[in-house]
């Protein structure tokens, strides 16, 4: 185990296109490999929270708590039924957050100063994950402020690649300004069908602009998957061995080969 985590966070301001189920399902498949995670909710809508079976009721602490420096990043964690994954969840507080904070210097920086204060105790994990809500606001930017890298889901459909451009701006101007060691850690196409001739024209166009930026696993629609956080529980754990349980588990194996030739280099 590190002692320094990997700050990975999941965006896309699309809403829809598979973050929340990457943030959940890749969260515990890095998890059942042996790595220890935290996942940082940070969409106000708790879908991340919900999903790994974290009741509203019982969300006495939050990421709220942590941008608003309320809490640190390891007393605002919990444990979840997942073994090796804990979470930060969110609570309808973050809708009212971004005008609390907006008129503050350090606005963009809340969640990167969090993790730097923690770091003796952040140190624990291997990976931090961060679901981001579907808007490109102050959230994200603290998410991009704090991270190393950011995994977007792109949907496999037509319009794919429609607001990406917007997306990679804002990377790189987060690069530019606050945090120069960002970089975008791989797109991740979501959702395939494979009966759709369709589904297959994007993979390739996306392949064609954006190159081995492009992860090898596809993550397939699988109703398995879609069924899963009404049950509070992920996918690989409701059905370890459906399409898309054993997607993400592949897509857990890339992001750690890729870490391991990062640190290797
Ligand atoms: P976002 O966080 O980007 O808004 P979600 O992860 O919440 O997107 O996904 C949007 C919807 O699509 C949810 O209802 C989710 O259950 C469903 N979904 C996501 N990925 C898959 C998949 N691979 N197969 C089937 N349904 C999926
Ligand atoms: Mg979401």
């Amino acid at each position: 185990m590190s002692n320094i985590p990997r700050i990975i966070t999941i965006a896309n301001q699309k809403g829809g296109v598979g973050k929340t189920t990457t943030a959940i399902n890749l969260a515990t498949a890095l998890a059942a490999i042996g790595e220890s995670v935290l996942l940082v909710d940070l969409d106000p809508q708790g879908n991340a929270s919900t999903g790994l079976g974290i009741d509203k009721r019982d969300r006495t602490t939050s990421s709220y708590d942590v941008i608003t420096g309320a809490m640190s990043l390891e007393d605002a964690a919990v444990s979840t039924a997942v073994p090796g994954l804990s979470i930060v969840p969110s609570t309808l507080d973050l809708l009212g957050v971004e005008m609390e904070i907006a008129g503050t210097p350090d606005r963009v920086l809340r969640l990167r100063n969090a993790v730097r204060a923690s770091a003796a105790k952040v140190g624990l994990y291997s990976y931090i994950l961060i679901d981001c809500p579907p808007s490109l606001n102050l959230l994200t930017l603290n998410s991009m402020a704090a991270a190393d890298s950011v995994l977007v889901p792109l949907q496999c459909e037509f319009f794919a690649l429609e607001g990406l451009s917007q997306l990679l701006e804002t990377v790189e101007e987060v690069h530019r300004t606050i945090n120069p060691d960002l970089t975008i850690q791989g797109i991740v196409m979501t959702m395939y069908d494979g009966r759709n001739n369709l589904a297959n024209q994007v993979v390739d166009d996306v392949r064609a602009h954006l190159g081995d930026k492009v992860y090898n696993t596809i993550i397939p629609r699988n109703v398995r998957v879609s069924e899963a956080p009404s049950y509070g529980k992920p996918a690989i754990l409701y059905d370890l061995k459906c399409s898309g349980s054993q997607a993400y588990l592949q897509l857990a194996s890339e992001v750690i080969r890729q870490e391991r030739k990062l640190r290797a280099a």
